[in-house]
């Protein structure tokens, strides 16, 4: 909580009624243009002292300032250079209030304050000990910048900030930019002040302090920027793998992006103990969990996938996220549906023997059953209280939103999606952006709307269920499409389906891409020159639905003839497995159709496939279990 000195209280009380507090947003009358801050800290001692500067633009004539503070004590506040007044509200909103009201134009707020380093949490400004040595490090997304310094903590506030930090003269400090200064002091201690930063939010602003090893990672991208892994103390021998892996990371996103890496250097720092997060992509000083070391000699293939896509997914974010910045929590899938979208493209790109596509199809099935459920979180949900924020950060956010991306990339084409994504970073770069704004560069750059289709899976929870069909009775062989929900066995949920549904079929003369706006719908297959032999309705399995084939299609795609990738098996027997628990397919056709790809020696397709046997078992009887067995272990 914020303590009120005395003599503030008596003077709040004196003032008249201001205005009442925010309840979830800060009120658009001042803000934020720069930052200025000064810590002083010592890791290992939980109280810091903190000064900070802020000049701001008023935009409406008031005599209140809000910003956030939270379990900061404020001692002394400036307002355009009178005393002011704090008062304290819910949700972390604070009062700066003055006498004289404050005319439109710029002016600067001065706050001095102390506040403490948690030795709990791994949010805010934290320290902790590790290996008898003390360090301290800041993780502030989404909305915990404010326990280390009073801020205007939204992300649509991005702004340059200034930095110095105070600290032990044995230990070294890095934040988002390069140190522009360092000065002993007379006290045992050192001031240590960066380079302003190009304009950032709140939330990207990054410390750490401690008695750190340094690696080299070489010079990144076209601007050959400095990078570095920063590992606590002893530990530089296990930031091999990924010191050497930064350089090809940077180019493979420059390359995509078209565009330079945006920040002067890139450090990536190693914090021992992490909780409920495992990375977090501060401009310039990204922060892992250990996860990013290994000990040379006990590294992994599964290991070194999950690490290569963690730092892909938070180099990627330099660009989405950092450079052009969502304008509210709202958003947030942009950041993270991308990052984890493009992380598992690209890592695919770099060593396609991981058989990242088939995995990345593999996974999205997590979303589609949560999403299944009536209770399911829309990707892009409103925020109605300061707590939905931290909720947003869930698998509806990263994989759904990834899945998305996916589906509609296929759907356009790599290029013009390409072209759309690179447009839309050109556009906001180092500004906000929102969702409209990306779906309106991705229809510029593909020549027609994606906006409606996109918006129709953002704003309706859900998992399309498709039902699919080819007739070869007319002159042309005729695609006969359907859409409804798909729900769970027992839900009372509407089966309605209101998407407009981007679809690829493939089969084995061609592919085409339609676009199902209504419950049904025919569509003529111009390029088929005959009937198919087989056809999937559900190309790459980049789709974000299930589906149904209908008449002798089924069949057809067991035939010998009928190719499928090995994400296309993925999405059919995980299609297969969700509907024969949901009552639609018979479970022997589906124990069918399971043994049939069992045969494959690629390891999403076999798990996906042997999953239909069990979540069939609980409806055999007991006594029969064992022949149940018997017949799964067949398949292998
Ligand atoms: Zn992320």
């Amino acid at each position: 909580m914020l303590r009120i000195p005395a003599l503030a209280l008596l003077a709040a009380v004196l003032l008249p009624a201001q205005a009442d507090p925010p309840k979830l947003m800060l009120p658009a009358t001042v803000t934020p243009l720069s930052y200025e801050a000064e810590l002083r800290l010592t890791p290992g001692v939980d109280e810091f002292d903190g000064q900070v500067r802020i000049d701001v633009e008023i935009r409406q004539a008031t005599a209140t300032v809000w910003l956030h503070a939270k379990e900061l004590t404020l001692k002394r506040v400036r307002v355009g250079g009178s005393a002011a007044t704090v008062n304290s509200a819910p949700n972390d909103f604070v009062a700066l209030t003055v006498d004289e009201i404050l005319q439109p134009g710029p002016t600067r707020i001065t706050l001095d304050y102390t506040g403490k380093m948690s030795l709990v949490l791994t949010d805010g400004i934290f320290h902790q000990q590790y290996k008898g040595d003390w360090y301290t490090f800041t993780k502030f997304e989404p909305v915990t910048a404010r326990r280390a310094f009073p801020c205007f903590d939204e992300p649509a506030f991005k702004t340059p900030w200034q930095l110095t930090v105070r600290v032990p003269s044995g230990l070294k400090a890095f934040s988002n930019t390069p140190v522009e200064s360092e000065t002993n002091e007379d006290d045992g201690t050192k001031s240590v002040r960066f380079a302003r930063t190009k304009p950032l939010p709140t939330y990207l602003v990054a410390l750490a302090v401690g008695p750190f090893d340094v690696v080299d990672a070489g010079a990144i991208g076209r601007n050959r920027s400095p990078a570095r892994i920063i590992v606590p103390r002893g530990r530089a021998v296990e930031a091999a793998y990924a010191a050497e892996n930064t350089p090809k990371a940077v180019q493979l996103l420059e390359e995509y992006f078209g565009m330079a890496y945006p920040y002067e250097k890139l450090d990536q720092v190693v914090v021992p103990i992490t909780t409920s997060w495992g990375a977090m992509e501060n401009a310039g000083l990204i922060a892992y969990g250990q996860s990013l070391l290994v000990k040379p000699n006990e590294d992994t293939i599964t290991r070194q996938r999950a690490r290569l896509n963690t730092m892909v997914h938070e180099i990627a974010h330099q660009w989405f996220g950092n450079l052009v910045t969502m304008q509210w929590w709202d958003d947030i899938w942009l950041n993270e549906g991308f990052a984890s979208w493009i992380a598992s493209k690209l890592v695919d790109q770099w060593h396609p023997e991981w058989k990242g596509r088939t995995s990345a199809v593999a996974g999205a099935n997590s979303a589609k059953v949560s999403d299944s459920l009536v209770s399911a979180r829309k990707v892009r949900q409103t925020i109605e209280t300061p707590g939905d924020i931290g909720l947003a950060f869930d698998g509806i956010t990263y994989v759904k939103g990834a899945a998305l991306l996916r589906m509609f990339e296929n759907w356009l084409g790599e290029d013009k999606f390409r072209k759309g994504i690179q447009a839309h970073l050109a556009r906001h770069a180092w500004k906000s952006a929102t969702t409209d704004d990306l779906l309106a560069a991705l229809s510029g750059a593909a020549g027609r709307d994606v906006s409606a289709g996109f918006s129709s899976f953002l704003d309706e929870r859900g998992v399309p269920l498709l039902t699919a069909n080819v007739r070869c009775d007319g002159q042309r062989p005729m695609l006969e499409l359907g859409q409804a929900r798909f729900v769970p066995l027992g839900s009372t949920g509407s089966e309605k389906g209101r998407w407009r549904l981007p679809v690829c079929i493939r089969w084995n003369g061609g592919r085409e891409c339609v676009e199902l706006s209504a419950e049904r719908q025919r569509f003529e297959l111009k390029i088929a020159t005959a009937c198919p032999e087989w056809f999937y309705a559900n190309e790459n399995g980049a789709g974000y639905y299930r589906v149904i084939h209908q008449g002798p299609w089924p069949d057809r795609l067991m035939a010998d003839g009928a190719r499928l990738s090995n994400p296309e098996m993925v999405a059919l027997l995980q299609d297969v497995q969700a509907l024969a628990t949901s009552g639609k397919v018979d479970a022997g056709r589906a124990l069918a159709i399971g043994k049939h790809f069992s045969d494959s020696t690629d390891y999403d397709v076999l798990t996906a496939a042997i999953r239909i046997g069990a979540s069939l078992s609980p409806f055999v009887p007991n006594d029969l279990l064992p022949n149940y067995a018997r017949f799964l272990r067949s398949w292998l």
